[in-house]
């Protein structure tokens, strides 16, 4: 991975500050909308327990007004029965509820006196059934509103069937209301199995008993309503039922699919959210559990727009503040790097305006020098001349022979600086020819034999066979000029040594001097331009010719180094490939 440049840090910085910023008020807005629908859940359980105890605690308070008419009467007929009953309004104003019944207790003996009574009051074909004596019975005596459904329950044993019985003993027993457990209802037929429960009151003879033996003693039978279950929880009003929210009943304690009483969930889904609460009731004795669970629609309804809002916002805020920051971090990198630049580009120009003053002094220096001695040389022959008698030619000679050397030296520094310029623009040429290097060796130590006869140094040139290669005679004599009349300036009077051998394919050339040598701290510099290590007061240069020679040998496609040791000497190696490149040099900085 590209490591970040340092300046997008603080970008990042920002981007990564604002992205937790904006994770925080999201999980905080998050929370609180979980907390939100929690809440919202709860309530709704509430609100679903309570409604449906609110109709159960209706219904039996419409069971003990019935009662009432019992209580109030010695003898209730079916007329009396109806229109209290009618006054109610039960179907209109009670959903679920089928009707209200009376059962009466008959004990033994009793059935065929009540069979009468009934028919005698209007209901020709009243009997007590199922058939078969099992006293005592709970024969049901009255049901409104008598349709035809209810009518078919006219005379039914309630005791005759386990569910109710249970229901019956146990409101017998306790004297309070008792919900029976699941049944069909002797009303319905057909395949469709529709869910019901009853409701039974016990009605006594007198004064209210106070113990199970005295109840059963003082029994008259009981007030009752059968409740289809669909219908009375569709009556129940609390938000989002059957919407958002599905609520099942289960007749006791255990949730088991043959117990439930009521659905509203065709199949049951696992709980959205987790959000699923049970709740125990006891319905009239009877214990109830209700089972509240959510639909992934219930989530739908609470507010997560504002999550959405703070997570689209706080991504928003948060590019545009790493865009923002990238924009100034960028702007001010570049003006700091404009100005690093400037503040370079001024030091370079007064380095180079140093280099190019100290350059002209020496430079001035150096040509001035063979001047002046040309200039004396020449004055010297002037009043050689102006002499009267006979020229003394020896003199003449030596002072000619000194003006040549002092303007071959004249032309040496101009070449250089003409080289000088030449290497700086990339300008250099190449003329590629075949030749022997040994030749050309042999010719420059010729040049220099004046010189090294009139410092009284040994010039040696060790070359026993032709070792030939494709070069440029000329750079290469420049190579070898600059290193021997090194060797002869820096050699203190010693004996100076060149050597020529093959090498390889190539080639590989030596000058060796015993003289000042050369620091070990200095030997990396002076291939540089203007770079000197000798004293200026001993010496004089411009501190170009290795420079030079070096530029030479790269374009020749060689390589020079030196191995010195102050003190003791020094030598140059050039190596040289047998064939230099080309086309001819063009290098770019090579100044
Ligand atoms: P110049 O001789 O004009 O100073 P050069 O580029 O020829 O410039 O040499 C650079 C420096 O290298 C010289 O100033 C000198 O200090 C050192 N040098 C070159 N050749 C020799 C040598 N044969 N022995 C000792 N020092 C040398």
């Amino acid at each position: 991975m590209r490591p970040v440049p340092r300046r997008n840090a603080a970008a990042y910085l920002a981007l990564l500050v604002g992205l937790v910023t904006t994770l925080v008020a999201a999980l905080f807005v998050q929370r609180g909308a979980r907390e939100e629908r929690d809440r919202r859940f709860e309530d709704t359980v509430r609100e679903g327990t309570l409604s449906l105890q609110q109709h159960l605690d209706t219904y039996l308070a419409m069971l003990l007004g019935a009662r009432g008419l019992f209580v109030s009467s010695q003898e209730v007929t079916r007329q009396e029965f109806h229109d209290y009953v009618s006054s109610l309004q039960p179907r209109q104003r009670f959903p679920g509820i089928l009707g209200i019944g009376f059962a009466a207790w008959l004990r033994p003996g009793e059935v065929a006196a009540h069979e009468a009574r009934m028919r005698a009051m209007g209901v020709p074909d009243f009997r007590v059934w199922p058939p078969g004596s099992r006293p005592p019975y709970a024969s049901i005596t009255f049901l409104e509103p008598l349709d035809w459904r209810n009518e078919r329950v006219l005379g039914y044993d309630i005791l005759s069937e386990p569910v109710r019985q249970e229901a019956l003993e146990r409101a017998l027993e306790t004297g309070l209301p008792a919900a029976s457990g699941k049944v069909r209802l002797v009303q319905e037929y057909g395949p469709a199995e529709e869910t019901a429960f009853l409701l039974y009151l016990p009605v006594f003879h007198g004064p209210p008993p106070t113990t199970p033996e005295e109840r059963r003693e003082a029994l008259r039978g009981f007030v009752y309503a059968p409740f289809r279950m669909d219908d009375l929880v569709a009556g129940l009003r609390f938000p989002g039922f059957q919407r958002t929210l599905d609520l099942t009943i289960h007749d006791g304690r255990s949730i088991a699919r043959e117990r439930v009483l009521y659905t509203s969930a065709a199949t049951r889904p696992p709980a959205a959210f987790g959000l699923e609460r049970t709740v125990p009731l006891v319905v009239a004795g009877r214990p109830w559990t209700l089972v509240f669970t959510a639909r992934e629609s219930f989530i739908e309804d609470a507010p997560s727009a504002q999550l959405k809002e703070v997570v689209g916002g706080g991504l928003l805020l948060s590019l545009l503040l790493f865009l923002m920051t990238r924009v100034q971090v960028n702007a001010r990198a570049a003006a700091e790097a404009a100005s690093q630049v400037q503040e370079r580009l001024a030091r370079e120009a007064q380095v180079a305006v140093r280099v190019r003053d100290d350059f002209l002094g020496v430079a001035a220096h150096e040509l001035r020098t063979p001047l002046t001695a040309l200039t004396l040389q020449l004055q010297l022959l002037r009043r050689l001349l102006g002499k009267e008698g006979p020229v003394d030619k020896a003199r003449l000679e030596r002072g000619l022979e000194t003006s040549e050397r002092q303007t071959g030296r004249l032309s040496r520094l101009v070449d250089s600086l003409l080289d000088i310029s030449r290497l700086t623009r990339g300008k250099l040429e190449l003329h590629l020819e075949e030749l022997d290097l040994t030749e050309v060796v042999q010719e420059v130590a010729r040049r220099f034999e004046l010189e090294a006869q009139s410092r009284d140094v040994t010039l040696t040139v060790d070359a026993p066979e032709p070792v030939r290669g494709s070069w440029d005679r000329l750079r290469l004599e420049q190579v070898l000029t600059n290193l021997v009349s090194n060797a002869l300036k820096y050699g203190r009077g010693s004996p100076v040594d060149v050597s020529v051998r093959a090498e390889g394919e190539g080639a590989r050339l030596e000058v060796r001097d015993r003289g000042i040598g050369i620091a070990p701290e200095d030997v990396s510099r002076i291939f540089e331009r203007f770079e000197r290590a000798a004293s200026s007061r001993h010496y004089g240069g411009l501190g170009l010719g290795l420079f030079i020679t070096r530029q030479l040998v790269e374009a020749l496609g060689g390589r020079i180094s030196v191995s010195s040791t102050p003190e003791q000497g020094s030598t140059f190696t050039v190596t040289l490939p047998p064939k230099s490149p080309a086309p001819p040099l063009a290098r770019e900085g090579a100044g």
